[in-house]
């Protein structure tokens, strides 16, 4: 005879302003199966669990049902405590009556109702489980960085230093990422160079970090604890050990091209080195741009390299790896200037955004500091600054804060202030969201000591008149129509998640959000992890943030991988699918709609990876031949509680 407890949550008024809990718990406790049931204030709070341990000992109940939240928010809670009364956790049941009733509801009694037959409903589930236990599987005790920016860097570094093996992917020439591109961080105006290049040449270094640059992840496959990793490795065609960076090559080499780092303010040629703190400290020989290796059309540089460093034969390479967890820190990318043409960017050479100008106060940018205008390198006397280029935007852009422009515009004025005192800075602002530590007070001292003229509206046109470029705007707190004769706009485009992102997803096999950031599992209660297993974010990648939240994240997101790390095993929930091979026709049908790949054909029979499968139950509504169930929610037990749903 199975003996059931029946536990109903009135989750403060979460449940119980909506819920009759009393009666549901009365309801629960005449019903054929259950042996206890009462309702309590908080089930997940201490005394609440002890209720569930008590009544199990005292009745020798042998399965559970709860009645509260979701089971995303408390299952393990609630199995933890029926382990230690001495139950199989798999033998407790979240009944879910909040997310799925009391707070879609207002009705009390339809509302209770409704809670008395999903708690049935699970009661029939429950009478119907198998005690099972977790699958347990080997850690490999390395982890996978994927990004070299400030994020992907203080992750590698935390691992490292906590004693793991760390590969760290960057798949343009250098780490640094945007931040070495940066002048001075706000708001304590330190220089971003001279903070960053320690920790870049600390990576370097560390004897626990392989470093692959020029890099990206081809392919990834595995599972938590056990993700095998292909990581394509481009030419450099430059050997880093002979090269000595004595400049030669790029003095011959014909060939010039923007140069990215500068954002395009420079030239850079085919052959170079991103920046002169790059680590690797190394040159690279950009395939694109060169004229051609095969057959060599132009080898000038080969010819003056003296130390033989450039080698035309060297190959694309693909490195295997195993890792136990993924960190993704791929940063940003600006929004596409192509798509605020009404701002004059990219027709007007003195209209620039925000990382341009960021190059322009930086003392290794193509000024060494100075502010000067592209066109001409005139020092410009008005300059308007324009917020929210892109973003809050949800008709033509994007819907999203860029959460990091309120204060970078505010530190360029300043520093523009700095450097042109007789200067006039504008700025045209939605609203200031200045919330950090002293970043409200640094917004206040542009506008109280610099002098930065803050205007509250937007720009409606921006074009070329007489050498200056007109700025049509509205004051909306003077209600006045505003006439700026500019010499230098520039624009706070708003951050989208990096190129390649959603590509990247697919092959991590975590989710983005509508805007391409990576989504994290829960907002709140996981926002450093995806819902697949072993992968984490920091930085950028999962939404715009500015530099200490990175590097806050990126610190958690390894201290949540070190929590995988540092187990000898790793344990994965039983409920999983199970194959009927006496009804499997080895159609494959299932294979193919698995999301986790998780199934594969064995002798025409269908095989279940249980590591992998997150029995979502996809392939058991696939399977013609109903050769497919899932461990504790077979259809048998899906069709009882259905029966009881509906009162039958
Ligand atoms: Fe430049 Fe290519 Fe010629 Fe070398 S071979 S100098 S990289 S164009
Ligand atoms: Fe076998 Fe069903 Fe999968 Fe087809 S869908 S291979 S019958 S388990
Ligand atoms: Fe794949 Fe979901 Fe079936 Fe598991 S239950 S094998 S994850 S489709």
């Amino acid at each position: 005879m199975k003996k059931t407890g029946v536990f109903v949550c009135h989750c403060g008024i979460n449940i119980a302003g909506t819920v009759d809990v009393k009666k549901v718990a009365e309801e629960l406790s005449k019903y054929p199966g259950v042996e206890h049931s009462e309702d309590y204030i908080y089930m997940c709070s201490d005394p609440g669990q002890n209720k569930i341990i008590d009544a199990v000992k005292e009745k020798q109940l042998d399965r559970v049902v709860i009645s509260c939240c979701s089971p995303t928010l408390h299952e393990t809670t609630f199995r933890n405590a029926c382990k230690f009364a001495g139950i199989n956790p798999f033998l407790c049941e979240i009944s879910n009556i909040r997310e799925q009733c009391s707070w879609v509801h207002s009705d009390t009694e339809k509302a209770t109702e409704k809670a008395i037959k999903i708690t049935k409903s699970t009661v029939e589930r429950i009478l119907r489980n198998e005690p099972l236990e977790p699958v347990s599987i080997p850690v490999t005790k390395r982890a996978l960085v994927i990004g070299g920016g400030i994020a992907g860097i203080q992750s590698a570094l935390d691992l490292a230093n906590s004693d793991f093996e760390v590969i760290l992917v960057e798949r343009s020439p250098s780490i640094g990422g945007r931040m070495i591109q940066l002048s001075e961080t706000f708001p304590t105006l330190d220089c971003s160079q001279c903070i960053l290049t320690p920790k870049m040449v600390e990576v370097s270094k560390h004897k626990n970090i392989k470093l692959l640059t020029y890099s990206e992840v081809h392919e990834v496959s595995g599972y938590v604890g056990n993700f095998k990793v292909k990581i394509l490795k481009k030419p450099t065609y430059v050997d880093p050990e002979k090269c000595t960076l004595c400049d030669e090559c790029i003095k011959v080499c014909p060939i010039v091209v923007p140069n990215e780092f500068d954002l395009g303010l420079t030239g850079r040629r085919a052959i170079y080195i991103p920046f002169p703190q790059a680590i690797p400290a190394s040159f690279t020989l950009d395939i694109q741009n060169c004229p051609g290796l095969v057959p060599i059309a132009c080898g000038k540089c080969a010819d003056v390299c003296e130390p033989n460093a450039i080698n035309y034969d060297m190959q694309p390479e693909i490195i295997e790896a195993e890792v136990g967890t993924i960190i993704t820190a791929t940063g940003y990318d600006l929004y596409d200037k192509e798509q605020m043409a009404e701002y004059g960017y990219g027709k007007y050479p003195d209209v620039v955004d925000g990382l341009q100008f960021e190059r322009l106060l930086s003392a290794s940018g193509p000024t060494l500091g100075k502010i000067l205008r592209p066109s001409d390198h005139e020092v410009p006397k008005e300059v308007v600054f324009i917020q929210c280029v892109g973003s809050r935007d949800p008709e033509l852009h994007c819907a999203y804060c860029s959460k990091v422009c309120c204060m970078y515009t505010a530190k360029h004025a300043m520093l523009y202030k700095h450097n042109v005192p007789d200067g006039q800075a504008y700025v045209f602002y939605i609203d200031i969201r200045a919330g950090g530590k002293d970043y409200e007070e640094f917004v206040q001292r542009a506008i109280e000591e610099d002098n930065v003229l803050y205007l509250r509206g937007k720009v409606s046109k921006i074009f070329e008149e007489n050498n200056k470029i007109k700025v049509w705007g509205v004051d909306t707190l003077s209600d006045k129509q505003i006439e700026i004769d500019a010499d230098m706009v520039v624009l706070a485009m708003a951050i989208k998640p990096s190129k390649g992102i959603e590509e990247l997803a697919k092959k991590l096999k975590v989710a983005v959000n509508q805007d391409g950031f990576l989504s994290e599992a829960h907002p709140k209660l996981r926002p450093l992890e995806s819902v697949t297993s072993g992968m984490f974010f920091a930085g950028a990648a999962q939404a715009p943030k500015d530099i200490p939240e990175a590097v806050a994240q990126a610190s958690g997101a390894s201290a949540k991988a070190i929590t995988i790390l540092s187990q000898e095993r790793l344990y994965h929930s039983p409920t999983v699918a199970t194959i009927n091979i006496s009804l499997c026709s080895g159609c494959g049908m299932c294979v193919d709609v698995c999301p986790y790949d998780a199934l594969s054909l064995e002798d025409f029979k269908a095989q279940v990876n249980e590591v992998l499968c997150e029995g979502c139950g996809t392939c058991v509504a696939t399977c013609l031949r109903a050769a497919i169930e899932t461990k504790n929610l077979t259809p048998l037990q899906i069709h009882e509680m259905i029966k009881a749903s509906i009162g039958g």
